[in-house]
């Protein structure tokens, strides 16, 4: 395969200022990556800090409702800050100390990625900025506060539709100019090479522990594992350890209303070549998802590429039907997932009934749903609710 490239997605469409540090951050991570005393810190941190490794926790009750399959869960809603972020947040952050960087800042859609950043930044004592959409800032104004707590400035961005893909136009724009001192921790498997490769990697804990884990509990893999795709990380963290097992079927659950590999087409957008949604002129079109962290109009160039092999396949899920997956886990579970992880829940009516009772199904639970209560209130009816 082509340096830089997953088939023919990803590279690195960059202004030239960025073509150096690009460079030096894929040497310096490669190295860092093979050297044992980083990976002893990331695992101490993952182990006595995030709280690795995270349950892998058979659903007994999700499972008797569909009567088929058995239906696992993947708890990164147990991961310190409320889900899978911190794993690729912690590995960006100490990368960063290794380089001497004594800044870093972020992008973030609903907060989750801005909160792990600050997070793993006040850990270590490094100044942190995070760049959010004026739009994401009203919608998340508890996760802003929570990263205001740890000492991070989060920075409004007023262009286009104020959120996240806006807010990661300025993080580029501003480590274009500051790129000496200040290192940029990207939140998902996207951006220019060597981003993607290295997200996946700090993410891929979450597989290797699930493969494991259910090796142990069941004496086989699974047949179906299922994870929500933003920009792709959860989901990439959990295939990548499985991509050799041909006979796991990888799927890939997409906001109906941001669903890019579904609807999209291949473009460039925020430094890689993938698929994107836009209209005829190339214009990046609006997306509209109930879970801010799934309202991306692009995804990461390893999930055009899974799709072009046929490796994975992706699907679309409404709001309604995320939901509802909402719902039936809280009330089946006592497990309230995030609006993105509820996704794949919701999409469990359409793949169960079609599996047996030798099926396992994995389900990436990449996050928790308490960031969520707000805004879904007046959309759920429950109990002694006017
Ligand atoms: C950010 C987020 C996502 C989407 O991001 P990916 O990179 O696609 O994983 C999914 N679930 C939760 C809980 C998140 O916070």
């Amino acid at each position: 395969m082509k340096r830089g490239y997953f088939g023919s997605f990803g590279g690195q469409f960059i202004p030239e200022t960025l073509v150096t540090p690009l460079g030096e951050l894929e040497r310096e991570f490669l190295g860092a990556w093979k050297d044992a005393s980083f990976q002893k810190e990331l695992r101490y941190y993952l182990e006595n800090y995030a709280g690795r490794p995270t349950a892998l926790y058979f659903a007994r009750r999700l499972t008797e409702k569909f009567g088929g399959p058995k239906i696992y869960l993947k708890r990164e809603d147990l991961c310190h800050t409320g889900s899978h972020k911190l794993n690729n947040a912690l590995g960006q952050v100490l990368l960063a100390r290794r380089l001497g960087k004594k800044r870093v800042i972020a992008e973030t859609g609903a907060g989750q990625h801005g909160v792990a950043t600050a997070t793993a930044a006040a850990l270590f004592g490094i100044e942190c900025d995070v760049y959010m959409g004026d739009e994401d800032i009203r919608r998340q104004a508890l996760n802003v506060f929570r990263m205001q707590l740890m000492g991070a400035r989060v920075i409004p961005v007023h262009s286009g539709s104020k959120t996240l893909k806006d807010a990661i136009n300025e993080a580029l724009r501003d480590w274009v100019t500051n790129v000496a001192g200040t290192f940029y921790v990207i939140g998902s498997v996207m951006g220019p090479y060597p981003y993607p490769l290295m997200v996946r990697q700090f993410q891929s804990v979450i597989g290797i522990e699930t493969r494991k884990q259910i090796l142990k509990k069941e004496g086989r893999l699974p047949s179906h594992v299922l994870a929500c795709v933003g920009g792709g990380s959860n989901a990439m963290g959990m295939f990548a350890p499985f991509y050799n097992d041909r006979k796991v079927k990888l799927i890939g659950l997409e906001a109906k209303g941001a669903a890019t590999l579904s609807y999209g087409k291949i473009g460039v957008l925020h430094g890689m070549k993938t698929y994107v949604l836009q209209d005829k002129h190339g214009q990046i079109s609006e997306t509209h998802s109930i879970s801010a962290g799934l309202d991306y109009p692009g995804v990461g160039p390893e999930h055009s590429f899974y799709k072009e092999t046929k490796r994975a396949d992706y699907f679309p899920v409404s709001d309604k039907e995320a939901l509802e997956g909402f719902t039936l886990l809280s009330k089946l579970e006592g497990i309230i997932p995030a609006l993105e992880s509820a996704h794949t829940i919701g999409y469990l009516p359409k793949l169960a009934p079609r599996l047996s009772k030798k099926d396992i199904i994995v389900i990436c639970l990449s996050g928790r749903g308490d960031k969520d209560a707000d805004s879904v209130r007046s959309l759920v009816p429950v109990k002694g609710q006017p």
